[in-house]
């Protein structure tokens, strides 16, 4: 498994302190508002369950599934794969992403929730590829900002592997250049 990573980028105790950091600053922002926490699914999940864990504010958590990237390449289309089980109308709504890229799949998921009435919207990456992005999306907290690579580990996946690494790494090019996708 760790021989199919070039290079680690982040380690476990980096993400670690960051999350801490990051959950802080959360806190002190909603104080004692309830917030709907929105993980994106499936990389967001490991992610929001450690930030969840350490953030102080009562929070309900309602994760939504989108599809956006195939094997190592993202793609403009995004779609939700399933309808968000409670309403959210005149709620506090922070989604809780794992990594943007060229930045459509947050730009999707904001004008949706936006649609649904929500009285505000925050957003909390853990990885930012800022020099990838392609169209504007509005991000409230950063956990790193990270060179155009494709990376795993810490929930990121390809094709359904490497997620449950504790570090980001950069996947060795030849493991996804050797596939059709
Ligand atoms: P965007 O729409 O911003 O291009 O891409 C966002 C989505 O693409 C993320 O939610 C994530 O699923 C996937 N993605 C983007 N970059 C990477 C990467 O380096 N590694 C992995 N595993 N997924 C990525």
């Amino acid at each position: 498994m760790e021989k199919d990573i070039d290079r680690v980028l982040l380690s476990s105790e980096q993400i670690n302190e960051r999350v801490a950091e990051l959950a802080r600053e959360i806190s002190a922002w909603y104080g004692e508002n309830e917030v709907v926490i929105i993980p994106v699914l499936e990389g967001g999940a490991m992610f929001s369950k450690a930030l969840s864990q350490l953030v102080n504010m009562p929070h309900a958590i309602c994760p939504i599934k989108l599809s956006s990237y195939q094997g190592a390449r993202s793609t403009k289309t995004v779609k939700l794969l399933e309808e968000l089980s409670i309403s959210l109308a005149g709620r506090d709504v922070l989604i809780v992403e794992d990594i943007v890229d060229t930045g459509y799949t947050l730009n999707f998921l904001q004008s949706y929730l936006r649609s649904r009435g929500v009285a505000s919207l925050r957003t909390c990456v853990l990885l930012d590829k800022v020099s990838a992005r392609e169209v504007h999306v509005d991000i409230n907290y950063t956990g790193f900002i990270i060179p155009d690579e494709f990376v795993v580990g810490f929930g990121l996946d390809y094709r359904q592997r490497y997620r449950e690494l504790p570090f980001v790494g950069i996947l060795k090019r030849e493991i996804y250049d050797s596939r059709s996708t």
